[in-house]
């Protein structure tokens, strides 16, 4: 289900959430109310709430914020800013076409959320962690298409919008759809799947 932890305990990082609210460019301030709500960031003098990239904050509160803030700009907005992501995210050195670019979403996720201090994903043994499940990479050899399951407590319509951003990076005819006979998060299940060819 959309915006519900799959464990607690599970951390995010400020950058991440600093990106996301980033993207709300006009809504900024009704985005710091429902920040500052659930404890994510100080109140800055105009209103905007401060987010310090250093910090780590709970996967939980920020869900809950990020849940509240969806409610009121919709499902369009979502996809905005999920197409937004790519643009300031670093990304390995070894994303360097479509596949590795759809993979390299699932490494991010996981770097970019620990549980007991510890990142979910360590690039120096490629060693990752189960917690906030995945972002799912299945290619068919036969022909240019990606099935990406994306198993995780994120909205669906965000989740499209990081996809296709990352799948035009490198192949701009690429297309993005949803797989609607598949379980969708908007209906209370934990997957959405997307069809990515180009
Ligand atoms: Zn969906």
């Amino acid at each position: 289900m959309q915006y519900r932890v799959f464990e607690n305990g599970i951390e995010v990082n400020g950058t991440t959430v600093f990106s996301i609210v980033d993207g709300f460019r006009n809504f900024k301030i009704m985005a710091s109310k429902y920040l500052l709500e659930q404890g994510i960031g100080e109140k800055g003098s105009d209103g905007v709430a401060v987010i310090n990239k250093d910090a780590w904050y709970s996967q939980e509160k920020w869900l809950k914020a990020f849940e509240n803030i969806g409610k009121e700009v919709g499902s369009g907005t979502l996809f905005q800013i999920g197409l937004k992501i790519p643009e300031n995210a670093i990304f390995p050195p070894w994303v360097k076409d479509i596949d590795t670019a759809i993979k390299s979403i699932d490494v991010a996720y996981h770097m970019n959320h620990r549980k007991n201090n510890i990142p979910l994903f360590d690039p120096s043994t490629g060693n990752m962690k189960e917690g906030i499940g995945h972002y799912g990479f299945e290619r068919l050899s036969s022909k240019n298409m990606i099935i990406s399951e994306c198993n995780n407590p994120y909205p669906c319509d965000f989740d499209k919008g990081i996809i296709t951003a990352m799948a035009k990076k490198f192949e701009l005819k690429a297309s993005v759809t949803h797989l609607d006979s598949a379980p969708c998060r908007k209906n209370g299940t934990n997957s959405c799947t997307y069809i990515i060819t180009w």
